[in-house]
C-alpha cells in the first residue's frame, strides 16, 4: 500500500522518503506569485422600489453612494466611492457565466493536481449561498464544480477503494483486489440507522445538479486513475464540525455534535483531524453528500437554536490521481506517483456587525465569534499584504481563528485564492457593503506563490489506450472460439465457477455392510467428476493453445510493428542524417564567409588606417601651405615697407643734395656778383680805396647765413660751448686715421703731440680729449689723391655723449709738375681766390656735419648730421 499527501509548499516526494525532516517554509517558486482574485457579484433588489446604493459602472467597477438621509459631507460634497475588481458581475449575471470566469479555472488546477480556494464574503442576504451552492432550479458554483470534475475524468475513475485516505491527510493505493474484498466487505456490513438514512435530496433542490453544462477539463491525463473525495464541515463559533458524521439515531434525547480539532500534516497542510471523507464516484452521488451535510447543518439550527448565517460552512473536495502501470491495466503502486490535490468552497458567515441583528444571549455570543473569525481573517490578509509590500517580516495571525489557521497554507504556502464578494444594492446594507468593499479591494493586494506544475511520471503516455484496445480485440478473439464472456462472472474466480459446476458428492458414510447404493453412487459421482477434470483439462489444453497462438499472433503483430517502427525509425534516421550533412555543409559555408568577412574587415580596418594617414598629411602639408603663404604675405609687407623707406630715404637724400647744389651755385653765383660788382667799383670808384676787412668778414658770414636759410637744419650747435674744455690746460687730440688711407710721400706731414690715434671714430678716446682731426683722402678732379685734414672741437652732450664740431679743414694736395702748381690750403687763405674757393666749398659741403656719439645708446654709436655754418681760418 502506497500514501500520498496534498500537495504543499514543500515537495511532497522529498517529504515522503524523509519524512522527519522539516520542509521548507518558502514556497519552491517564490517569484512566481498571483494576487488572490477578486471578483465581485451584485445581486438584484428583492422589490424593484426598494432603494439602490450601488451601480455597476463597468466590467471592473462598481460605484457605491450613501443612500437618501445616508449622505457623508465633506467640504460639502456628497462622496460617491468607487471599487475595482478583477471582474464585476451585475445582477443579469447567469450562474454559468461566473462559473466560467471563476471557478472553472480552479477546477482545471484540482484536475492537474493544484490546490484552489474559493470563497464568498457579504453579509447576509447578500447572495453568497446562492452563489456557492444555487437556489432550486439554479445551481451555484459547488454542483458545477462537481459536474465538471465528474464529466472530465469520469472514464478515467478508480474503482471504489484503490486509493485510501488516511487519518493524516495523506492517501494510499491499494491493487484491485484488495480493493475489491474492501468492497465486499463494506457491502456485507448493516446499514447504520441514522437520521438521513434514506439518503435523498429534497426534490426542489435535486435540479440544482442539473446543470447540462457538459463542461469538461480538455486535457486530462488518460493514464492517470483518478478518484474524487468530498468532506463537509461547519465553524461555528469557532469550533469545527463535521457535518457528515454519522452519529446514531437517538430520537429520545440526541447527542450534541462533537468539534473536531485541527493538525498539521507533514507537509504543514493544516486538515480536520477524524474528519469523515467520502469516496464519491458521480456528481449525484457528490451532490447527495454534500445535502447530507446541509441538512444536518438545519437539524443542528433549530435544534440547537442557532443561525446557519452565523457559521462558515466548508466544503472540500479531494482529487487522488495515480498513473496507470506500463501495462496500462493497473494502477501503478508507488506513492511517490500519488497526487492529491484539493479544492475548498468557503460559504463564508455574513460580515455584518452583531449590533445589526440586535443579537442577545446567545446569539451575541455567536455573532461575537463570527466576527472575530472574520476579524481575524481581515487582519490576517493586513498583514500578509503589509509583509509582501513594504517587505516586512510580521507575524501573521492565522492560529487566531480555526477559519484562518485551517487556509493558513493556501496564503503562506502556494495555489490559486479566489474570493466572490456578494453585495446587495439595497440602502440599508450601504455601510457594511462599504466595508466589505474596502476589505475586497485589499484582499486584491495579496499574492499567493503560484504552484508549480506535476512532474509527470516517466511512463510512455497513451497506455490506457493501447490496454484498451488489447483487451478488446482479446474479447473479441474468445468471443469468436467460445461464445461470449458473461461480464457478470468477469469478478468471479475460475475456481469459483469450476467448484459450482461439479456435482456434489454424496455421504461417503458406509453405515451397514450391505449398503451397496453409497459406494456405486460415490464411484458414478467421482467417475462423472474424472469425466468433467477430462474435460476440462482437455478444455485448458485447448484454451492454452488458443491462447498461445493469440499470443503468437500478438507477438507477430508486435514484430510487425516493430519492424514498421524500425523501418520508420530508419528513415527517420536517414533523414537525420540527412539535415545533419546539411547542417554541416552550412556550417562549413558559415565558417568560410565568416573566413571572408574576417579579411574583409581587416582590409578594411588596414584601408580605413591609410585614410586616416594620408588626411594626417594633407593636413600638415596644407598647414604648411598655409604658414608658407602667410611668411610670404609677412615678408611681402616687410619688403614693401623697406622699399618705402628706402624710397623715402633716398628721395630726401636727392633732395637734401639739389639744395646743397642750388646753394652752391647760388654762392658762386653770388660771389661772382659781388666780384663784378668790386670790379666795376674798381672800374667806376678810385684806385686807393680798398674793401673794408669788416665787410669782407661781413660777406665771409653771409653766404653761411644764407646758405643756412634754405636748410631744414637747425644752425645751432647740438651741445652748449660752455662744455669746452679750456683750451689753456693743453690741448689733447684724437687722432682719426681710417685705414682706407693711403700713405703719402709728402714731406710736410701733419704731426699732432700727444694724440690718441684711432682708426675707427671711438667715444672712449674722444671722452678724453678735446680736440678730433679727421684724415680724409679722396680723389681729385684732376686725378691726384687729395688729403684733408678736418678738424674739430669735442664736446660733452646733454645726453652724456660727445659731439664733435667741426671748425676747419686742411686741404693737403700733390701735383706734378706737368699738372697745376701744388698748393698748401693754409698758405694762401684769401677766400677771394676762385680755384681755392672752389676746391673747399666742395669739401666743406661734405664736412658740415658734426658727429654726436653717446655712450650707452641702444644703437651704439651713431652719427648725426648737421650743418655747420661755414668757418675759415683767418
Ligand atoms: P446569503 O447566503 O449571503 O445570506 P443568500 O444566498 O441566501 O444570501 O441569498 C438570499 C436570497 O437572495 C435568496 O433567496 C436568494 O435566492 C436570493 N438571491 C441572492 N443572490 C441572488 C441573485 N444573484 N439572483 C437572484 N436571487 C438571488
Ligand atoms: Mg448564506
Amino acid at each position: 500500500m502506497a500514501t500520498a499527501r496534498p500537495r504543499g509548499h514543500g515537495d511532497m516526494r522529498a517529504a515522503a522518503r524523509t519524512p522527519r525532516r522539516p520542509v521548507p517554509k518558502k514556497p519552491s517558486n517564490p517569484s512566481l506569485k498571483d494576487p488572490v482574485g477578486v471578483y465581485c457579484r451584485v445581486r438584484p433588489l428583492s422589490r424593484p422600489d426598494q432603494e439602490c446604493c450601488i451601480e455597476v459602472i463597468n466590467e471592473t467597477t462598481v460605484q457605491i453612494h450613501p443612500p437618501d438621509g445616508y449622505r457623508i459631507f465633506r467640504n460639502g460634497e456628497y462622496r460617491e466611492t468607487q471599487y475595482s475588481f478583477k471582474e464585476v458581475f451585475g445582477t443579469l449575471v447567469v450562474q454559468k457565466k461566473l462559473f466560467d470566469v471563476v471557478a472553472k479555472p480552479l477546477v482545471e488546477d484540482l484536475i492537474r493536481g493544484k490546490n484552489g480556494l474559493l470563497f464568498t464574503y457579504g453579509v447576509t442576504g447578500s447572495g453568497k449561498t446562492h452563489t456557492m451552492t444555487g437556489s432550486p432550479g439554479d445551481g451555484g458554483l459547488l454542483p458545477r464544480c462537481l459536474d465538471m470534475i465528474f464529466n472530465s475524468i469520469g472514464p478515467f475513475q478508480a474503482k471504489r477503494f484503490v486509493f485510501k485516505l488516511d487519518d493524516k491527510n495523506g492517501v494510499d493505493v491499494q491493487c484491485e483486489v484488495d480493493a475489491l474484498l474492501e468492497r465486499q466487505k463494506r457491502d456485507a456490513m448493516p446499514v447504520p440507522k441514522t437520521p438521513s438514512g434514506k439518503r435523498q435530496i429534497d426534490p426542489e433542490f435535486a435540479d440544482m445538479i442539473n446543470v447540462q453544462d457538459h463542461c469538461k477539463v480538455e486535457d486530462v491525463d488518460e493514464d492517470n486513475v483518478y478518484s474524487v473525495f468530498v468532506s463537509y464541515i461547519e465553524i461555528y463559533n469557532n469550533y469545527i464540525y463535521d457535518l457528515l458524521e454519522e452519529a446514531p439515531f437517538e430520537p429520545i434525547k440526541p447527542k450534541p455534535p462533537q468539534s473536531k480539532i485541527l493538525r498539521e500534516d507533514q507537509n504543514h497542510n493544516m486538515y480536520v483531524m477524524g474528519c469523515t471523507e467520502v469516496e464519491v464516484k458521480s456528481t449525484e452521488e457528490a451532490f447527495e453528500v454534500f445535502w447530507r451535510g446541509q441538512k444536518k447543518r438545519r437539524i443542528a439550527d433549530t435544534q440547537l437554536n442557532r443561525e446557519s448565517s452565523r457559521s462558515h460552512s466548508v466544503f472540500i473536495i479531494k482529487l487522488a490521481q495515480a498513473p496507470l502501470d506500463a501495462d496500462g491495466d493497473n494502477v501503478l503502486q508507488e506513492k511517490e506517483q500519488i497526487t492529491l490535490s484539493q479544492l475548498s468552497l468557503v460559504d463564508l458567515a455574513g460580515s455584518e456587525r452583531t449590533n445589526r441583528t440586535k443579537a442577545e444571549g446567545n446569539r451575541l455570543r455567536e455573532a461575537g465569534n463570527i466576527n472575530q473569525s472574520l476579524m481575524t481573517l481581515r487582519t490576517c490578509i493586513e498583514v500578509l499584504r503589509e509583509n509582501q509590500m513594504y517587505g516586512m517580516n510580521k507575524m501573521v495571525p492565522y492560529r487566531d481563528s480555526k477559519l484562518t489557521h485551517l487556509f493558513k497554507n493556501y496564503f503562506d504556502g502556494e495555489g490559486k485564492v479566489r474570493m466572490i464578494v456578494c453585495v446587495n444594492p439595497k440602502a440599508e446594507d450601504y455601510e457594511e457593503s462599504l466595508q466589505v468593499m474596502r476589505f475586497a479591494e485589499m484582499t486584491q493586494e495579496v499574492e499567493v506563490a503560484r504552484p508549480v506544475d506535476r512532474a509527470l511520471c516517466g511512463l510512455t503516455p497513451g497506455r490506457r489506450l493501447r490496454n484498451q484496445a488489447f483487451q478488446e480485440e482479446l474479447s473479441r478473439k474468445l468471443e469468436m472460439r467460445g461464445g461470449p464472456i458473461n461480464e457478470e462472472t468477469e469478478e468471479q474466480s475460475v475456481a469459483e465457477m469450476f467448484l459450482q459446476s461439479l456435482p456434489p458428492l454424496p455421504s461417503c458414510e458406509l453405515l451397514d455392510v450391505n449398503d451397496d447404493q453409497t459406494l456405486p453412487k460415490l464411484i458414478e459421482v467421482l467417475e462423472k467428476r474424472q469425466k468433467l477434470r477430462q474435460m476440462l483439462s482437455e478444455e485448458f489444453a485447448k484454451n492454452v493453445l488458443t491462447f498461445k497462438t493469440m499470443l503468437q499472433e500478438f507477438d507477430s503483430s508486435v514484430v510487425a510493428k516493430e519492424n514498421y517502427l524500425q523501418g520508420k525509425l530508419s528513415e527517420k534516421d536517414k533523414t537525420i542524417a540527412r539535415q545533419k550533412t546539411d547542417v554541416e555543409r552550412l556550417e562549413k559555408k558559415i565558417k568560410t564567409l565568416e573566413y571572408k568577412i574576417e579579411i574583409l574587415e581587416k582590409t578594411t580596418t588596414i584601408y580605413e588606417e591609410d585614410k586616416r594617414n594620408l588626411q594626417q598629411e594633407l593636413e600638415s602639408k596644407s598647414q604648411k601651405l598655409q604658414r608658407q603663404a602667410s611668411d610670404k604675405r609677412r615678408l611681402e609687407a616687410r619688403l614693401q615697407g623697406m622699399v618705402a623707406e628706402t624710397t623715402m630715404k633716398w628721395e630726401k637724400e636727392c633732395e637734401r643734395r639739389v639744395a646743397a647744389k642750388q646753394l652752391e651755385m647760388q654762392n658762386k653765383l653770388w660771389v661772382k656778383d659781388e666780384k663784378l660788382k668790386q670790379l666795376k667799383a674798381i672800374v667806376t670808384e678810385p684806385r686807393n680805396e680798398k674793401p673794408e676787412r669788416p665787410s669782407r668778414e661781413r660777406d665771409r658770414e653771409k653766404p653761411v647765413q644764407r646758405s643756412v636759410s634754405p636748410s631744414p637744419v637747425p644752425n645751432a650747435p647740438p651741445v652748449r660751448l660752455r662744455h669746452r674744455r679750456s683750451r689753456s690746460a693743453g690741448e689733447r687730440w684724437v687722432d682719426h686715421k681710417p685705414p682706407s688711407n693711403l700713405p703719402t710721400e709728402t714731406v710736410m706731414q701733419p704731426h699732432v703731440p700727444h694724440a690718441i690715434t684711432v682708426a675707427a671714430a671711438s667715444e672712449k678716446a674722444l671722452a678724453k680729449c678735446d680736440k678730433y682731426m679727421l684724415t680724409h683722402q679722396e680723389l681729385a678732379s684732376d686725378g691726384e689723391i687729395e688729403t684733408k685734414l678736418i678738424k674739430g672741437d669735442v664736446f660733452k652732450t646733454r645726453g652724456g655723449g660727445q659731439a664733435v664740431q667741426f671748425t676747419e679743414i686742411e686741404t693737403l694736395k700733390q701735383e706734378s709738375p706737368t699738372g697745376r702748381k701744388r698748393r698748401s690750403s693754409p698758405s694762401n687763405p684769401d677766400p677771394a681766390e676762385d680755384a681755392t674757393d672752389s676746391a673747399w666749398t666742395d669739401v666743406e659741403t661734405r664736412c658740415s656735419v658734426a658727429v654726436e656719439m653717446r655712450a650707452g645708446s641702444a644703437l651704439g654709436p651713431g652719427y648725426q648730421h648737421h650743418a655747420q655754418p661755414k668757418r675759415r681760418k683767418p
